[in-house]
């Protein structure tokens, strides 16, 4: 059997280190808002490329919380328009309400799969005060477009890195392209804790400020609320944790890339659509895509004949989900969103794959096509 994603198998390959870790941040008595958070702090937003780092909670808060620190700089509304993919992880457009302020959705591109200045452009109006591109599925949005839109009409960018830390735009980091941007440190990202873990990067300052305070009930100093803000802390356990998972995320990543590359060159073309048109050199890959009309099927067939796991990142295009379906433009098609919803299977990738393990889902997918 081929299991899609087995964290005990990529969490194994840590230890010792990892239990001696965490061993030391049991023995130290400091818990929340220690060294072992600050080490990694500095860590992570070296190996980024940003002078900042803030770790929270999550994902979902190092969106909500840099949008809202925005917000709070530039005097947002409630009437202004923050423009997300219309094909993402929830949490992206989520961040974006939960801040006070109205999602506006971009398609994506039909072959990559993220937002750029062709999709993006369309959607803005007069009220558009920030861009959240997504790196969806570890591959960059192009930034260096992007940066050069939101310059033209003074928007506000964060980037949503949550499924791609490590991977670059022209040799920068994803990251340090926004004016700030939001890490997921969930168990099955690229870099992911043992629990829930997220982390806001910046180069500016006082945002950066403004992040911890919010983060931090509103107080810059202990019971002293000069913002109303909630409790999302990375905890030191998680923050140790990441740190001895770090320095080996560029080799994981390349891995993951060795694995894309294989899957590249093996798997029939007209049986399924290749990610990128098979080019494997941006990704980190946090997950292989293909499409294929019959979907469903395939993955059934996968996992009935040959057991191999497979999973679909996402079923449902944001501006169909009854949640957020008060955003959608009912005038817009979103014909490349709905596509990829209709169309993505994720096959088996990480780090640890076997040989054996890639052969069997090659042999998988090929016997679909006969
Ligand atoms: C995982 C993810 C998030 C949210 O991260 P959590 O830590 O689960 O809150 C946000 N955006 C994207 C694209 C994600 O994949």
């Amino acid at each position: 059997m081929v299991p899609y994603y087995p964290l005990d198998r990529v969490n194994a390959a840590f230890r010792p280190a990892l239990s001696a870790a965490i061993e030391q941040v049991v023995s130290s008595g400091w818990y929340v808002g220690g060294e072992a958070l600050s080490d990694f702090e500095t860590a992570f937003a070296r190996y980024v490329g940003v002078p900042h780092c803030v770790g929270v909670g999550n994902g979902l808060d190092a969106l909500t919380l840099s949008l809202q620190a925005m917000g709070l700089r530039y005097g947002w509304t409630a009437e202004a328009e923050v423009v997300v993919p219309a094909f993402t992880f929830v949490a992206t457009a989520l961040a974006v309400v939960r801040a006070g302020y109205r999602p506006v959705f971009a398609d994506v591109d039909p072959l990559l799969a993220v937002v750029t200045p062709r999709t993006i452009e369309p959607v803005v109006t007069p009220r558009t005060v920030a861009l959240v591109p997504v790196h969806l599925y570890g591959l960059p949005a192009p930034m260096d477009a992007i940066m050069a839109l939101a310059e033209a009409h003074g928007l506000q960018v964060v980037e949503d890195a949550a499924q791609a830390h490590g991977a670059r735009v022209a040799g920068r980091r994803v990251g340090a392209w926004g004016h700030a941007a939001a890490f997921s440190f969930y168990p099955g990202k690229n870099l992911g804790a043992l629990g829930d873990g997220g982390a806001v990067v910046t180069s500016d300052a006082d945002l950066a400020r403004s992040v911890r305070l919010l983060g931090n009930y509103g107080a810059a100093r202990k019971y002293h609320h000069t913002e109303r803000g909630v409790n999302s802390r990375l905890d030191d356990l998680q923050a140790a944790v990441l740190s001895v998972k770090l320095p080996l995320l560029d080799a994981h990543n390349d891995r993951r890339r060795n694995v894309a590359a294989y899957y590249a060159s093996h798997l029939p073309a007209e049986v399924v659509a290749l990610p990128y048109g098979g080019d494997v050199a941006q990704s980190v890959f946090h997950i292989y895509p293909v499409c294929h009309p019959c979907r469903d099927a395939l993955q059934a067939h996968l996992s009935a004949h040959h057991e191999v796991g497979s999973l679909i990142h996402y079923p449902v295009a944001l501006p169909d989900q009854p949640a957020l379906a008060a955003f959608a433009d009912a005038a817009c098609l979103y014909p490349h969103a709905r596509r990829w919803a209709a169309q993505e299977l994720s096959l088996p990738i990480h780090p640890f794959m076997t040989d054996a393990e890639l052969a069997q889902v090659v042999e998988a997918v090929c016997a679909f096509g006969r």
